[in-house]
């Protein structure tokens, strides 16, 4: 559990190409300039940072389970240290979308307790032309599965930091209700 001075552990979630790197690269791009080193994305999966929420300070360790797609051994290992989760989809892939629903199946299974914080982010809603996934049906999906619900463009900076926001806020509740 997040104490004061340890990270809180936020684990990144989502099929291949659904933006997982791209919202890492936020975060860490979010470094000044002075301790933009600490980040490293590469051989690295963890990218640590400290944000400002709500005029408070919180420490974000993400971590991106890029490359251990096919490996779902390490997939549950990963999801088991997570003190929250982004599950990701691509509002312009049902696939990845599906991918979301087995995912946050598993999450029930590996990590059981009661009110994780979890976000659902549907990515990539610049690609109005593209969608495959509607907001409702994003929003509803959400709703069964007991988590928030955000729409995120990291290409264009869009709900990016909401997101990241809301985890903190979520992870808040959580240890001030102990
Ligand atoms: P990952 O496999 O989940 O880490 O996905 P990446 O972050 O590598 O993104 C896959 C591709 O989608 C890259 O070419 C990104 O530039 C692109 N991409 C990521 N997020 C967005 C977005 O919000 N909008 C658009 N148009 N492209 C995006």
């Amino acid at each position: 559990e997040a104490e004061p001075g340890r990270p809180y552990r936020v684990v990144l979630l989502g099929a291949s190409g659904v933006g997982k790197t791209a919202f890492a690269s936020i975060l860490a791009g979010a470094a000044d300039s002075m301790d933009s080193d600490d980040c490293e994305l590469c051989g690295d999966e963890v990218c640590e940072k400290e944000i400002e929420v709500d005029g408070e300070p919180a420490t974000l360790a993400l971590l991106d389970t890029w490359d251990i797609d096919d490996d779902q051994w390490a997939q549950e290992r990963y999801m088991q240290t997570g003190d929250a989760y982004l599950l990701l989809y691509s509002v312009t892939d049902r696939a990845s979308f599906l991918r979301a629903s087995e995912l946050r199946i598993t999450l029930r299974r590996v990590r059981p307790a009661q009110h994780t914080p979890i976000i659902l982010v549907g990515n990539k809603c610049d690609l109005v032309r593209r969608r495959e996934v509607s907001v409702s049906e994003g929003r509803a999906c959400a709703a069964v599965f007991d988590c928030k619900f955000i729409e995120t463009s990291a290409a264009m900076q869009h709900n990016v930091w909401e997101a990241f926001h809301g985890i903190v806020r979520q992870l808040r509740l959580r240890r001030d209700s102990k």
